[in-house]
């Protein structure tokens, strides 16, 4: 049995006033939320400021991105180890933002993701096609594609400690989401990808949905058999929303 995850997105969002505000909100909503595990992705940061509120409570915290390298002349970058220093559980790899905006591809989202479980983190892959690629017709050569990346590096073993979260693109901050149908077609098809490699792994591995999930949709989304959870961006950063999305998943 695959336990759900609702993972927060922050993205380059808040303040110190405001990521307290919102830390204290989750926490205090939190009590009804028994069956779904929870976690937040604040901007590098707050991440303290996250360890600070939640460490002791069941919501875990993340970050939206690191470095590919360990340590040395990097100017600007995070090392995982150094999220690992903060407590972190998680790391997003490979966000579509990260792979559109800032020219992330295949190959070092894989050493991305490496670094991140060699520190101890669990990585949460982000896959996902854009519209152009959907009315292409080439979604699943795509996702597959991403995915391949990652296994043919790291070995289909490294998806046992590992999430992937299904992002298309066409749905991220745009309102528009992807139908139930056509999010658990794409999740049934990462986890059969994962299955030709390990059956058991595929079994185990959740998969999110993320774009423009909301309180509205998460319900439907959810009950979908492949979809093991959401990873939420701007309905993350209400208190409220982010909470009836974690209860729907509950
Ligand atoms: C995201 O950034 O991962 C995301 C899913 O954003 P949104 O929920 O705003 O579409």
């Amino acid at each position: 049995m695959r336990q759900t995850l609702v993972a927060g997105n922050w993205k380059l969002n808040g303040s110190l006033a405001s990521v307290k505000e919102l830390l204290a909100g989750i926490k205090a909503g939190l009590a009804e939320v028994t069956n779904a595990e929870v976690a937040v992705c604040p901007p590098y940061i707050f991440i303290p400021e996250a360890q600070a509120q939640l460490a002791g409570s069941p919501i875990a915290w993340g970050g939206q991105n690191l470095s590919a390298e360990t340590d040395g002349a990097f100017t600007g970058e995070v090392a995982a180890s150094m999220l690992r220093d903060f407590d972190c559980k998680y790391v997003l790899v490979g966000h579509s933002e990260r792979r559109t905006l800032y020219g992330e591809d295949n190959a070092l989202v894989a050493k991305k993701f490496a670094v991140a479980r060699k520190a101890g983190l669990i990585p949460v892959l982000c896959v996902g096609e854009t519209l152009d690629e959907r009315q292409q017709g080439i979604t699943e050569n795509v996702v597959g594609g991403q995915l391949a990346a990652v296994i043919d590096q790291e070995g289909v073993a490294a998806l046992g400690n590992a999430v992937v979260a299904y992002e298309p693109v066409w749905a991220i901050g745009t309102g528009m989401t992807a139908s139930p149908e056509q999010a658990q077609a794409v999740h049934a098809f990462i986890r059969a990808q994962v299955a030709l490699h390990d059956a058991a792994i595929a079994d185990g591995l959740r998969i999110l949905y993320g774009g423009s999930m909301k309180p509205g949709n998460a319900v439907e989304l959810m009950a979908q058999a492949d979809i093991d959870g959401g990873l939420i961006g701007g309905a993350a950063l209400k208190a409220d929303d982010f909470l009836s999305i974690c209860k729907a998943a509950n």
